[in-house]
């Protein structure tokens, strides 16, 4: 088995039926985004490569739905344990290709390994409902069944814990996987395939094309959405790339799961704690350097606090340690790469030509070309900016009067995943809580907007798709139901009293 600590194979990149092989679309260099040092070189699939996936998952759907649940969740048990042997190794290549200081690169290893431990109990735990009948003698169930194949569309900026919320759930249920990861993190994706591919050898009842990995450009994403075989496509990323697939996939009647783009507000009340409230803040807002689905975006602060917490905020930023993530003590890394630095450029343009004043932030070419310092930009809620989700530290701060005007501010933008309220006042809680308050698929109390837990159902509403993964009931998305009638009686009665007598 190859380790997740050797360096990236000499580019084999694509993943088929439990064998390692080339690409044979585009070649690649991938770039780490700290220094632009080479990782690696790899081959991307082409779409013969796409094909052939496809056609060996439906194959080992069809011998891996009549595992025995709980026997699938021992697959998935042994991968749970080689993620714990390798956690550093998986983390370190987070941090190399996509630039997340070790602590939350370490943090997103360990979401796959505690999805591990949530769905190997969830393994026995795949139960459908018992129904009364109204007919005497009858008996009506709901049973959940494997789906088909799932294919992962998966963003760069949770390179590998996306992939496994699906995979792991998946598996238990019963489906086979191809995995698209973005081409921004390719090297993530071979490293946590390798593992998992390590674990499949070893349990006989896994067929090989059970787990496969496709590295690849949208054109390949597309092929996959379109493809009739596919029960679901789980596609998480922006907003554009959740319309396209979601087109490809409706245009065949398929299923698709969608976690697409936030634009997430935290609404600070009078009563709030003010050193819980900033800690909160400043970890959603310059966490993962702003590029995280959660990331805090508009701070919708009550008028009386404002200058206070402008004042407090600024001092925290201009402290923030920016730089290489592998250096002891740094709590902010670079974006992704140029084109992130120049959307971020953009957005703090037009809020000053929106009427805003950027109090501090902006491009920091001294620590190298992927590096900013996180911004903060004091704007009406009315700016058009503030309805556009940028994927960078940028954070809008807003004022408001009542809360009714908060909760107005909060929801009037085109996404919905996750906000906040920081208050001591528990009718406030729950109104924002409540129908009226916020219409995010994720609403907190004195919490940030980001860091979620994997036992809660994950996503949000609006343009962020509606999808739910994770914890809670999100495994029936990975699952078919039918709903049974069993009579053991000797008579033949009809639902609603329906008179059909036929002699003969
Ligand atoms: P992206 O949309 O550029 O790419 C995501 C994935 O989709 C990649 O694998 C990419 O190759 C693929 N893709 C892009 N266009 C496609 C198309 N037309 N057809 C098929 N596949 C296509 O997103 P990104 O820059 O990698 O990630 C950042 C975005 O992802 C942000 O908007 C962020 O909010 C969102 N995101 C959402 C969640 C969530 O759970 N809601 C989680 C992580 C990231």
């Amino acid at each position: 088995m190859t380790t997740a600590s050797s360096p990236p194979a000499a580019r084999r990149g694509v993943h088929l039926q439990g064998r390692c092989e080339e690409g044979r679309g585009a070649l690649v260099t991938v770039r780490s985004p700290i220094d632009q040092a080479v990782l690696g070189c790899l081959r991307l699939a082409d779409a013969t490569q796409c094909d052939a996936a496809l056609a060996a998952a439906q194959e080992a759907f069809t011998a891996w739905r009549l595992v025995p649940a709980p026997r699938r969740g021992e697959l998935v048990r042994r991968i749970g344990e080689a993620v714990r042997a390798q956690k550093p190794q998986l983390a370190a290549w987070i941090t190399r290709e996509v630039g997340k200081i070790p602590a939350e690169a370490e943090g997103e290893i360990q979401e796959w390994i505690d999805l591990c431990d949530f769905a190997v109990g969830l393994s026995r735990q795949l139960h459908g409902l018992t129904i009364a009948s109204e007919r005497p003698g009858h008996r009506m169930m709901e049973q959940w069944h494997p789906l088909g194949p799932v294919v992962v569309i998966s963003a760069f900026n949770f390179p590998i814990a996306v992939w496994a919320w699906n995979a792991m759930l998946a598996l238990v249920c019963g489906d086979s996987v191809i995995w698209k990861p973005s081409e921004k993190a390719t090297l993530c994706a071979l490293a946590a395939q390798e593992l998992v591919a390590g674990v499949v050898a070893t349990m006989p009842e896994a067929p090989p094309g059970l787990l496969a990995l496709l590295p690849g450009e949208r054109a390949i994403g597309m092929q996959l959405a379109a493809a009739p075989q596919v029960g679901l496509v789980s596609a998480t990323g922006s907003t554009s790339m959740g319309r396209a697939v979601a087109v490809a996939v409706a245009g065949r009647l398929g299923r698709s799961l969608l976690e697409l783009g936030g634009n997430n507000a935290l609404i600070l009340a009078p009563s709030a704690d003010l050193d819980l409230a900033l800690r909160a803040i400043v970890f959603s807002a310059v966490g993962t350097c702003g590029q995280r689905c959660t990331s805090l975006r508009r701070l919708i602060v009550h008028r009386s606090l404002q200058d206070t917490v402008l004042r407090r905020l600024q001092a925290i930023y201009a402290a923030l340690p920016v730089g290489d993530p592998r250096k002891p003590g740094i709590l902010v890394g670079p974006l992704i790469d140029a084109p992130a630095v120049q959307a971020m450029a953009r957005a703090l343009q037009a809020a000053t030509a929106q009427g805003g004043s950027v109090h501090c932030g902006g491009a920091a070419p001294e620590l190298g070309a992927g590096f900013v310092r996180p911004a903060l930009v004091s704007i009406a809620a009315t700016a058009p900016i503030v309805r556009e989700e940028t994927f960078a530290p940028i954070l809008y701060v807003m004022p408001y009067d009542d809360l009714s005007e908060a909760i107005r501010i909060h929801n009037d933008v085109p996404q919905g995943l996750s906000s906040a309220l920081v208050t001591s006042d528990l009718r406030e809680a729950e109104r924002f809580l409540g129908p009226a308050g916020s219409d995010c698929g994720i609403a907190n109390i004195n919490i940030g907007t980001s860091g979620a837990e994997i036992g809660g159902a994950f996503g949000g509403e609006k343009q962020t798709g509606g999808g739910r993964e994770s914890g809670s009931d999100a495994w029936k998305n990975y699952m078919r139901r039918t709903t049974t009638t069993v009579n053991s009686s000797t008579d033949l009665p009809l639902a609603q009293g329906v008179n059909f007598d036929v002699s003969g």
